[in-house]
């Protein structure tokens, strides 16, 4: 596991600096369908950062680690009924897509803890079966985030299409940049995985996820 996770921290910091990146770019280790066991191995390795796709997958698992050091995040669709698990689970909510889920995390997570840090997805490649608003909808969720003490609004996520990678992560890239010149206080681009991260650093993105090509295949 170590040499597997220096070998992509190489890859990433390569990326990142023939990007011309300033600040270093941030990896989620995706341990979905993972054991507990290869979280471990992974946090022994020095990696802190994990996505879950499932609420109880990913509940199940920070219990069994135990360990206040770790930072999750929920990166999957979220249904209007695990709102409440992920508010009160994860620290991080990436794939919020309508103002419902919006409210229903902001009043489930509260205020007397650290609020939940957000990222709106976009559907970037406007497939009719994929999750994320519409890019041009995309400001008007960012604001709803805002209006709620309970969450912390951190940037914009994405899962462009297989055949539309790096368009769609320039798209992207373009719409981050223009709503930060409107005022929003956006700083997390979570965008690229195993097979495209590399593209994703090039043209912009600060926080990648990466599951198999860390972890290996997932049953
Ligand atoms: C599974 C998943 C990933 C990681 O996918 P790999 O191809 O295994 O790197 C990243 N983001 C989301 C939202 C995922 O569901």
């Amino acid at each position: 596991m170590t040499e597997r996770l220096t070998a992509l921290n190489g890859r990433i910091a390569a990326a990142s600096a023939r990007a011309g990146h300033a600040a270093a770019v941030t990896l989620v280790a995706v341990s979905k369908k993972q054991p507990a066991e290869a979280v471990r191995a992974a946090r022994a390795a020095g990696q802190t950062v994990f996505g879950e796709n499932y609420a109880q997958e990913g509940i199940a698992k920070r219990a069994a680690l135990a360990d206040d050091a770790l930072t999750w995040h929920h990166i999957g669709p979220i249904q209007s009924n695990k709102c409440a698990d992920i508010a009160e689970h994860f620290d991080w909510a990436q794939g919020v897509d309508r103002e419902r889920i919006v409210r229903r995390l902001g009043t489930a997570r509260g205020t007397a803890r650290p609020p939940l840090q957000v990222c709106v997805q976009v559907n970037a490649s406007g497939e009719a079966s994929k999750s994320g608003v519409a890019p041009d909808d995309a400001e008007a969720l960012c604001e709803a985030v805002l209006a709620q003490p309970g969450l912390t609004l951190r940037g914009l996520m994405c899962i462009p299409a297989r055949d539309d990678g790096e368009r769609a992560f320039t798209a992207m890239r373009a719409l981050f940049d223009r709503l930060r010149d409107r005022g929003l206080p956006l700083d997390t681009l979570s965008m690229g995985m195993s097979d495209d991260f590399e593209t994703a650093i090039a043209c912009g993105a600060t926080m990648v996820r990466v599951g198999s090509a860390l972890f290996g295949a997932r049953d």
